[in-house]
């Protein structure tokens, strides 16, 4: 693991002004930057980037971090991905320090499967291009084709010829373990190679690295398939991966469109005739990692077809799963016996492009066009078709969206708007529900998890079991987790020792912790609490650069929070920041304030429970119990008051 000093320094060099300009064009103004936000589509800037609090926040869609954080959601980085990055753009060198053996070994194979990979692409790489029958065979092949040099050196194109144990025997005498090859699936069970006779299409992640292979073969043979791909592995999940995407990543970006093809050769020959923003789904029906993935270059995806209705009908499906992620799609259905790579070498870029533009029908016209075709006139199979795209009208989570596509479909199925419009709603609150139910379920589990972990303290403090709570008090947490991560460490008591906001408040509220609704403000409270044990200083900045990217968020949500909803924030925020001293005077009202509007919400919400129960106890005449909740309920009403008293004193 990098050790903390490291990830220290880090923070310490990296500026977020330039980190993000790599990525994102931004312009001046006032102590801010501001540009168009990567993460949604914009026509007017509200991408911020403060280079003073050193956080990224956009107020469109409200994304907002570190220089880490960015990194991870922008480029689909791990952590220690983005810490990496970060260190080796400011040349900070990186200290390791020990972590647990099962996570080093992980972690040494995950490497070792990356490099072997590294080996079998360079090795495949030069059988193509050394040997003579890679020359006279592979090589020939590629250029019939009609592919260049430079399109077979950038991504990497190899080849392997007829001898069985090739690579194998190349990786073992180069030291490599067998039993990796056997996992990365290069060498079978019975030790042989897993590819011959085939062209070698390394397939890359995001970054570039070879996760795995696929291998199209040369001799036509009716016994095995045409294109064989590496199984999964350790190092590729082929649902995550994108075929050409670490190449087209930039040229998405900039015009602001992904066009999707089936093949591997497609996405060759459209790159090598100027046309990058292509990526392949490479054998897998695309999946909601897939889109999401796009999503972080755009919003728009046009997804190219060969017209076999079959194919259509059967990739159509997944597309309800891309309207879920707000994206555009459009589709463009390739004239007969057709692929995108043929077709284009046929008209040519100039007219290729002219279809595209020409030819494209949005998602859910072209479903509607395609399955009305299908039903003719019959109405049992048109009742269960408009069945089907009342679910895909269901899946936009644009309201406006929706409502333009549900127009035009009720005029194309020629059924009334109203129904459609109901059926849709009825279709959509069934979806919320199971979501809602789903959430519910995560909650209780989250707050199983919190009350197992503070328990055993408050099983010393407290004699009477709290149970989860049934109201929210977001509103009283959230304001505890503001004033420890903006002003905790501000002392609001000189005598007889200096406390600060923070140690006040954890004093207090270790017993209450078992009764936040919210989890992530009870995770502030621990984490504070964990650092300060530790004899750790936390400030603001600690929560800004968390790992936890949830907690992060939160913090970055508090420092850009004061002006939040005014619609001139960028200037009340330089302002804030410059001249605005009224947050941090205030802190020890404010902390005063908070602990006790919290407490008493929280004294109130037990002893409402614990009425409840003396009320179930007199119903049931279970006298010894209900002595035990009159006891409780007076010690409760006893203390609600005090800070009730408290409350007032300190509000006047
Ligand atoms: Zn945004």
């Amino acid at each position: 693991m990098i050790s903390q000093r490291s990830i220290d320094t880090i923070f310490a060099t990296t500026r977020i002004d330039e980190v993000v300009d790599d990525f994102v064009r931004l312009k001046k103004r006032g102590i801010n930057l501001i540009g168009l936000c990567p993460f949604h589509d914009e026509k007017t800037p509200s991408f911020t980037v403060s280079p003073t609090r050193n956080i990224f926040k956009c107020f469109g869609c409200g994304k907002g971090g570190n220089s880490v954080s960015f990194l991870m959601e922008h480029e689909g980085f791990s952590y220690p991905e983005a810490l990496r990055y970060l260190a080796r753009k400011y040349s900070i060198e990186l200290e390791e320090t020990q972590v647990s053996e099962e996570y080093q070994e992980q972690r040494q194979e995950r490497e070792s499967l990356l490099i072997i990979n590294e080996f079998a692409r360079d090795f495949f790489v030069k059988q193509l291009h050394e040997t003579d029958t890679g020359k006279s065979i592979g090589l020939s092949y590629l250029k019939e084709r009609g592919l260049i040099l430079k399109t077979i050196q950038a991504f990497e194109l190899g080849y392997i010829g007829s001898d069985r144990d090739a690579l194998t025997a190349a990786s073992v005498g180069a030291g490599y373990n067998i039993e990796l090859l056997r996992k990365l699936g290069l060498t079978t069970s019975s030790d042989r190679d897993f590819f011959f006779e085939r062209i070698i299409f390394p397939i890359h992640d995001l970054s570039g690295k070879v996760v795995a292979f696929a291998g199209r073969q040369l001799k036509s043979n009716k016994k095995s398939p045409k294109y064989i791909n590496s199984k999964e592995s350790e190092v590729y999940n082929k649902s995550r991966v994108l075929y050409g995407l670490h190449l087209a990543k930039k040229s998405i970006r900039k015009e602001d469109r992904c066009i999707l093809v089936e093949g591997y050769t497609d996405v060759l020959g459209l790159v090598q005739s100027g046309i990058e923003n292509v990526v392949a789904s490479s054998g897998t029906a695309l999946t909601v990692d897939q889109i999401k993935l796009i999503k972080r270059y755009t919003n728009n995806i046009q997804i190219l077809y060969d017209g076999d209705p079959a194919g259509i009908k059967a990739a159509l499906r997944g597309i309800d799963l891309i309207l879920e992620q707000d994206l555009n799609i459009e589709l463009v259905l390739l004239p007969e016996d057709e692929d995108p790579d043929s077709y284009l070498k046929a008209v040519g870029v100039t007219a290729f492009r002219t279809y595209l533009s020409e030819q494209a029908k949005d998602f859910i016209l072209f479903k509607t066009g395609l399955i009305l075709d299908e039903a003719g006139d019959d109405p049992v199979k048109k009742s269960s078709l408009i069945k089907d795209i009342i679910e895909s009208l269901a899946h936009i989570p644009d309201p406006i969206k929706r409502s333009v596509y549900t127009k035009q479909c009720s005029s194309l199925l020629s059924v009334d708007e109203d129904i459609l419009i109901s059926e849709t709603n009825k279709e959509i609150s069934r979806r919320m529900r199971n979501q809602r139910i789903d959430k519910l379920r995560e909650a209780r589990s989250d707050h199983e998890i919190l009350r197992q972990q503070v328990g055993q303290q408050a099983a010393k403090t407290q004699t009477y079991e709290i149970d989860p709570p049934t109201v929210t008090d977001e509103y009283q947490e959230r304001d505890i987790a503001r004033i420890l991560i903006l002003h905790g460490n501000q002392v609001i008591e000189k005598d007889p020792k200096e406390v600060t906001a923070a140690e006040y408040i954890l004093s207090n509220i270790q017993e209450t912790l078992t009764a936040f609704d919210n989890p992530l403000y009870a995770k502030v409270v621990s984490e504070y609490g964990r650092q300060i044990e530790q004899g750790r200083k936390v400030d603001a900045n600690y929560f800004v650069n968390h790992e936890n990217q949830e907690l992060a968020q939160l913090a970055v949500e508090f420092c850009a929070s004061p002006y939040e909803y005014s619609e001139n924030w960028e200037k009340m925020w330089d302002v804030y920041l410059q001249t605005q001293p009224k947050p941090e005077e205030n802190v020890v009202n404010d902390s005063y304030q908070a602990l006790l509007r919290f407490t008493l919400r929280k004294l109130q919400k037990m002893s409402d429970e614990n009425l409840a129960k003396i009320k179930e106890c007199q119903r049931t005449n279970d006298q010894g119990e209900l002595i035990k909740h009159l006891q409780v309920q007076q010690i409760l009403i006893q203390k609600r008051n005090e800070v009730a008293d408290k409350l007032n004193t300190v509000i006047l």
